[in-house]
C-alpha cells in the first residue's frame, strides 16, 4: 500500500506527479507521509496593521474594508483595497483574475485577512491574501495551526500552496486509512509517553493543536534519531565482536616504574579515568578503536606514553604517529628521556629520516629491539614493519582520514589497537554521530595550576599599542607568536605578506634586545626546525609564523599569542592557535587582531573566543555556525541529513535514542525475539535505503 504511486491521488495526477518526483524526490505513498512540514501558522493569531514588520511570514489580520477601488490600464491594472484597524490601514492588491473576489468585497464589513505582507515604496501591502468575513471564516472547519511544506520555486508556481497540500495530504489519509504499522517497541513507547506512529504522522499533517503537534514531532525525532543510533551501534558491536584483539593481560614494570618513579606530576581525574577506558579495552580480547578527545594542553601526551607501555609490558611495540614533522620532532624529545630513563628503545621516523638510520630501524622493528616508533605519515609505508604491533596512536585526528587508520591495521594479521587523540574537540552528539564505530574517551579537566588564558579582541589601527604591550611582556622574559593566515589563492601572496610584516616587526623591535624567528611553509624541515630550536631555546623572542605552527608546538615560556587577520581563521584554528600559550605559569595573552568591519559570523566568532576559553563550548558554536556538514567535510555529510530531527536542538533527544538503542541491542543483537520484529523490519528497511554501510565504512 505504502508504495503505491502518489499518481491517483485527488489532487495530484500524472503531470503534478512527475513535478512532485522531479523537485521533490516524492514518488509513493510512503515518501509523501513523510514529507513533514518544516513550520506551522497560527491561524488563531491576528496581527494589528501596526505590528507588521518586513520579516513576517504568512500573517493575519482583521479589519474594515475602506475602500475598494480598481486602477491602472491595460496589463497593470489591478484592485486594490484600504484595510483598516484601530491601529492603521493596509492596502490589499490583486492583479488578475480578481472579478469573482470585487464582486464579494463590500465596504464597511469587516474582514479576515491572510497573507504575506511585502515592503513597497517603504509601505507595506499585501498581494492576493486570502480574505473572508468572520462568518464565512466559521462556516469553514480549518487548522489552527496550518502547516507549511517544504516546496520549491517551480511548485510554487505551478499552484502548490497551502490549501493544495492540504488536500493532497487529506487524500492521502484518506486512503491510507491511518493504518501505518508502529515502528517503535511498545517498552519504549510506554517509558517515555511517546505518541503513537498513527497519532505522530496525523497530527504532524494535520496538528489537532500545539500540545499533539509537539508530542507528535518528539516522536518523530525520537524514531529517526533511533534508527540512526541502532545502525551505528549495531556497526560497532559487531566490530567488537568480530575484530579479534591482542591481549595486554598485565600491567608490568615499566608502566608501575614510570608512573611510580618518573612521572613528574600527579595524573588529573581525568588522565586517569581514560586509562582506565583504555586499559579495559587492551585485556578484552577485541580490538581498540578508540578517539581521545581532549582540548589543547589537558595532557594527552602522557596517556598515550602511558598506554604504549601497556604494551610494551606485554611484550608488544607501540607507535605514535604525528601529522607533521615538527610535531613528531616534538614528541620524539618529549619522550625520549622518559624511555631512556626505562632503558627501552625509542625511535624517530620521518620523511627526513636519512637512510642510514632508516635502515637500522627497520631492522630494530623487525626484530622486535626497538619498543617505540615516533613519527609521521613515513610510518605507514609499506617497507616499515614491524615484528609485533600492539598499539598505534594518531595524534591529532583530523589530519589523517579513515583510510590511514586502516593502513596501520593491515600491519599485522591481528590489527593493533588504535588509540585516535585529537585537540578539536567535536561536540559530543556529532561524535557520537560520525564516529559511531569508535568509543570515545574526553578529557574534560586541565591539569591543575594553569592560568586561564586571556584573549583580547583589537582592531588593526591600534596595531602599535598591541606591540607596546608585547615590547612590556618580553621585557618581563617572556616570548611571543605573530602568526599570520595563509592566503588561500597565492603562495606567493602569502610568502609577500608574511614577508613584509616580519620587515615592519623588525622595525618596531630594533632597539631593543629582542630577536624574531620565522617559520613559513616554504622553508625546508631543518631550517624550520633550526628557527624552532632557536625559539624554543629563548634565543629569539618572537617567532613569526603563518599557521604551521597550528598544531601541538610546546613553548611554556611563551605567553603571548598574536593572531593577524583574525577574521580569517575559523573558531577551531583560532581555538588551536591559543592553545600554543598559557603553557607555563605565567598569566598569558591572545590577542585578536581584525578590521574594524566584520562580517556577522566573524564577529560572533571574535566574541566566543574572548568569552571562553572551553573547546567544547568553542565546538558547539562552530557547529551551530557551519552546520555539521562543514565541519565533518560533505563526504559525510550524507549522515547528517535528518528528516525531522536537529543535530544541535535535539542533543538530549539523540543520547536518549542511543541509550534505547544500546540497551535493545545489548539483550538481543540480531533483533530476533519477537517483540523485536517490527524494529528489525524497519532497520533493514532503513539500511537499504540510505546505502548506509558504504557512507562510514
Ligand atoms: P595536549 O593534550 O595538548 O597534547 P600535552 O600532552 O602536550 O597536551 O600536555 C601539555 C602540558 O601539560 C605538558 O607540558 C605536560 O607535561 C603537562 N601535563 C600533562 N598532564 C599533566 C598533569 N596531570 N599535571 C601537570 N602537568 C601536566
Ligand atoms: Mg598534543
Amino acid at each position: 500500500m505504502l508504495q503505491q504511486s502518489i499518481k491517483y491521488l485527488p489532487g495530484i495526477g500524472p503531470i503534478r506527479a512527475q513535478l512532485l518526483e522531479q523537485e521533490l524526490g516524492l514518488k509513493t505513498y510512503e515518501d509523501l507521509l513523510n514529507h513533514f512540514p518544516f513550520r506551522y501558522i497560527d491561524r488563531t493569531k491576528f496581527y494589528k496593521i501596526k505590528e507588521i514588520r518586513a520579516t513576517n511570514a504568512d500573517i493575519q489580520l482583521l479589519g474594515k474594508l475602506v475602500e475598494v477601488t480598481e486602477i491602472g490600464n491595460g496589463r497593470k491594472k489591478r484592485l486594490t483595497a484600504i484595510l483598516e484597524d484601530e491601529t492603521g490601514q493596509l492596502e490589499l492588491v490583486w492583479f488578475k483574475n480578481y472579478q469573482y473576489i470585487k464582486k464579494r468585497l463590500q465596504i464597511n464589513q469587516t474582514y479576515v485577512v491572510y497573507g504575506r505582507p511585502n515592503l513597497f515604496n517603504r509601505k507595506f501591502n499585501m498581494a492576493h491574501p486570502e480574505i473572508e468575513t468572520i462568518e464565512e471564516r466559521k462556516k469553514k472547519s480549518f487548522l489552527k495551526l496550518q502547516p507549511v511544506y517544504p516546496s520549491t520555486e517551480k511548485l510554487i508556481k505551478k499552484g502548490f500552496n497551502t490549501r493544495l497540500w492540504t488536500h493532497i495530504m487529506s487524500g492521502l489519509f484518506k486512503e491510507t486509512g491511518l493504518k501505518f504499522k508502529e515502528s517503535l517497541p511498545p517498552e519504549v513507547l510506554n517509558e517515555l509517553k511517546l505518541l503513537d506512529k498513527n497519532q505522530a504522522l496525523f497530527n504532524i499533517h494535520f496538528p489537532q493543536n500545539i500540545d499533539l503537534l509537539q508530542k507528535a514531532q518528539t516522536r518523530l525525532k525520537f524514531e529517526e534519531l533511533f534508527y540512526l543510533q541502532l545502525q551505528l551501534l549495531q556497526k560497532n558491536l559487531q566490530h567488537k565482536k568480530k575484530i579479534k584483539g591482542h591481549i595486554f593481560p598485565k600491567i608490568g614494570p615499566y608502566f608501575n616504574q614510570f608512573y611510580q618513579k618518573i612521572l613528574p606530576f600527579d595524573l588529573t581525574n581525568a588522565q586517569k579515568r581514560v586509562l582506565k577506558e583504555i586499559r579495559a579495552d587492551v585485556k578484552s580480547g577485541t580490538q581498540m578503536n578508540r578517539l581521545l578527545q581532549g582540548d589543547v594542553g589537558s595532557g594527552k601526551t602522557i596517556v598515550a606514553m602511558l598506554s604504549m607501555l601497556m604494551a610494551i609490558d606485554n611484550q608488544f611495540q607501540a607507535a605514535l604517529v604525528a601529522p607533521t614533522e615538527i610535531l613528531a620532532q616534538q614528541h620524539f624529545k618529549g619522550l625520549k628521556p622518559y624511555a631512556d630513563a626505562l632503558g627501552l628503545n625509542i625511535h624517530l621516523l620521518t620523511g627526513s629520516t636519512k637512510k642510514k638510520e632508516r635502515e637500522v630501524i627497520h631492522a630494530g622493528l623487525e626484530s622486535g629491539n626497538l619498543h617505540m616508533l615516533i613519527g609521521t605519515h613515513a610510518i605507514f609505508e609499506d617497507k616499515v614493519k614491524f615484528k609485533n604491533l600492539g598499539l598505534a596512536i594518531i595524534d591529532e585526528q583530523h589530519r589523517f582520514g579513515v583510510a590511514q587508520r586502516a593502513k596501520m591495521w593491515q600491519k599485522n594479521r591481528i590489527p593493533p589497537h588504535m588509540l585516535v587523540m585529537t585537540a578539536t574537540p567535536i561536540p559530543r552528539t556529532l561524535a557520537l554521530t560520525h564516529y559511531g564505530d569508535l568509543d570515545i574517551s574526553i578529557i574534560d579537566e586541565l591539569p591543575p595550576g594553569r592560568k586561564p588564558v586571556k584573549t583580547i579582541h583589537r582592531y588593526r589601527k591600534d596595531k602599535l599599542k598591541v606591540f607596546e604591550f608585547i615590547k612590556k611582556e618580553l621585557e618581563k622574559g617572556r616570548q611571543a607568536y605573530v602568526v599570520f593566515p595563509l592566503i588561500e589563492e597565492s603562495e606567493q601572496l602569502n610568502y609577500q605578506n608574511l614577508m613584509d610584516n616580519y620587515e615592519k616587526i623588525k622595525i618596531f623591535f630594533k632597539n631593543t634586545a629582542f630577536k624574531t624567528s620565522m617559520v613559513h611553509g616554504k622553508m625546508k624541515p631543518a631550517e624550520k626546525e633550526a628557527e624552532m630550536t632557536r625559539f624554543k631555546n629563548n634565543e629569539t623572542h618572537i617567532m613569526v609564523a603563518t599557521t604551521v605552527i597550528e598544531v601541538g608546538v610546546n613553548v611554556p615560556n611563551a605567553s603571548i599569542m598574536l593572531i593577524e587577520s583574525a577574521e580569517r581563521f575559523g573558531l577551531s584554528q583560532l581555538h588551536q592557535l591559543r592553545g600554543r600559550v598559557g603553557r607555563g605559569a605565567d598569566q598569558s595573552y591572545c590577542i585578536l587582531m581584525t578590521d574594524y568591519k566584520l562580517s556577522q559570523e566573524a564577529r560572533i566568532r571574535m566574541e566566543t573566543m574572548t568569552a571562553t576559553n572551553d573547546g567544547f563550548k568553542i565546538a558547539e558554536v562552530d557547529l551551530k555556525l557551519r552546520g555539521p556538514g562543514n565541519i565533518l567535510g560533505t563526504q559525510q555529510s550524507g549522515l547528517m541529513q535528518f528528516r525531522i530531527a536537529d543535530i544541535i536542538k535535539d542533543a538530549p533527544l539523540m543520547h536518549t535514542a542511543r541509550q534505547y538503542a544500546y540497551r535493545i541491542l545489548k539483550k538481543d543483537f540480531n533483533l530476533i525475539h519477537p517483540e523485536h520484529q517490527q524494529v528489525r523490519y524497519f532497520l533493514q528497511k532503513q539500511v537499504r535505503k540510505t546505502g548506509f554501510w558504504n557512507l562510514i565504512g
